[in-house]
């Protein structure tokens, strides 16, 4: 076999491509009518959230604006150390919009809550958070996320625009990633 094919790797299927999608549109009608009549601009945070925002925006007939930013916690593998430094900012002004961050994971949710109270300190009319993902530990910490696609178990997941190493993130699925593959980490 090739030795660029993902399918040999140590991968466990969470989610299909199937539930995924169903369930984005799920969330973009209800996002719809929450948003009736008010501009909405998605804020993708990279470059995990990708492939959440094309499709959810996709999935809806609405107007919607996209922003982007990047930001990266000080830290190394597979866990998150809450600081958190922006390497890309928005390209526009927030102020009186109704923003709408996009993330692929929520996992300790040190970096969404840290993004929201940065955004709000830009004075926008709103500030939610969609996530595609959370984990167990999410729940612990101030951060309620509006709209959330799965609840997910304690484990390393790639796929949908979520990596490791930068691989993984062209799978159409949500995988469970063996943890032999970064136990050296
Ligand atoms: P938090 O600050 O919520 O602990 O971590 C959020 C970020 O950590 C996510 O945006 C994501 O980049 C990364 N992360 C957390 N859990 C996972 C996971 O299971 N898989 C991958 N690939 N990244 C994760």
């Amino acid at each position: 076999m090739d030795a660029q094919d993902i399918k040999q790797d140590l991968l466990t299927e969470l989610l299909s491509e199937n539930e995924i999608q169903a369930r984005l549109k799920e969330i973009a009608g209800q996002i719809e009518k929450d948003y009736q009549g008010k501009d909405l601009l998605l804020v993708g945070v990279l470059k995990g959230a990708i492939m959440v925002v094309a499709d959810l925006a996709r999935a809806m007939s609405r107007h919607v604006e996209m922003d982007w930013m990047a930001v990266s916690s000080y830290g190394y593998g597979t866990t998150s150390s809450g600081v958190v430094r922006i390497l890309k900012d928005l390209d526009q002004d927030i102020k009186d919009r109704n923003v709408l961050i996009v993330e692929d994971i929520v996992d300790s949710g040190l970096t969404l809550s840290w993004l929201q109270k940065n955004l709000i300190s830009r004075g926008p009319t709103s500030v939610e958070v969609m996530a595609l993902l959370r984990k167990p530990e999410a729940l612990t910490v101030e951060l309620e996320p509006k709209y959330i696609g799965f609840d997910i178990p304690n484990e390393f997941v790639v796929g949908y625009g979520l990596d490791y190493g930068e691989k993984y993130r062209n799978l159409r699925s949500v995988a469970s990633l063996h943890p032999d593959v970064y136990s050296g980490d």
